[in-house]
């Protein structure tokens, strides 16, 4: 073996192994649903983050992306890729808040079509082109602020929001399909809970799954 192929053998090894744990990890935090588990034994981590930072990516730990924004820990991706799976309806989803791409790529591995939304124009550019090296042709991407969601290409099954506003926003509940649309985002300010609002004939049932620590849905877009 020469050098080059031992150390590329190695990489895999490592990463194999860590995927493996990361696995395992997920299955005893509660995680059941089996196309969740598949999809994150598929999608490389490491690669939306910054490559000084790609050893800690399969960890149980949010990981930061730049602009005072974070990956979230791989157990909240699951656990809110599995809400989206169990919403009545999942062919389309808009997801606010691309940050890395991560969540967006894994969405794109389970659901027919993704549009996401981000604010921070450095960090949509670089999920833009992460995204495009995966060669994902279901995303669509969009630099603006999410409190507006994507009404020209609504309404959706699901909406999901990786940034915490304090309420949930009118808009993104009036992007929703009438019967069996789904909104699964970080909701509270001191203290937010992950809550999941079900829209059936129009009327709303909210449930709070759990409490959660996420960066505050901002207004307004940064273009550097
Ligand atoms: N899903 C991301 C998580 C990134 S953190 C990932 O997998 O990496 C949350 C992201 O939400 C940040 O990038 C932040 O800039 C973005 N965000 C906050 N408020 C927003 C808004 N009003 N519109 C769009 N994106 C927003």
């Amino acid at each position: 073996m020469n050098d080059h192929s031992r150390s590329v053998h190695g990489i895999g090894m490592t990463s194999a192994r860590t995927r493996a744990r990361m696995i395992d990890r997920l299955v005893e935090q509660g995680i059941q649903n089996a196309k969740v588990l598949a999809c994150f034994e598929l999608v490389p981590r490491h690669l939306f983050v910054d490559e000084a930072l790609g050893h800690k990516a399969y960890e149980d730990i949010s990981v930061p992306i730049g602009y005072a924004q974070t990956l979230s820990q791989p157990y909240i991706v699951a656990k809110m890729s599995e809400l989206v799976l169990q919403a009545p309806h999942h062919e389309r989803v808009l997801e606010i808040g691309t940050g890395s791409g991560f969540q967006t790529c894994v969405l794109a591995n389970l659901v027919d079509e993704v549009y996401s939304v981000e604010r921070i124009a450095p960090l949509q550019q670089k999920a833009k082109s992460r995204l495009q090296q995966l060669n994902l042709k279901n995303v669509q991407l969009k630099m603006d602020d999410g409190f507006f969601g994507w009404p020209e290409e609504g309404p959706f099954d699901v909406i999901i929001g990786t940034a915490a506003p304090s309420e949930p926003p009118m808009e993104l509940l009036d992007q929703l399909i009438p019967d069996g649309g789904r909104l699964i985002m970080p909701i509270g300010e001191e203290q937010q809970y992950l809550t999941v609002i079900d829209k059936v004939d129009d009327q709303i049932t909210k449930t709070q799954i759990e409490p959660v620590v996420f960066v505050p849905m901002l207004s307004g877009v940064k273009n550097a």
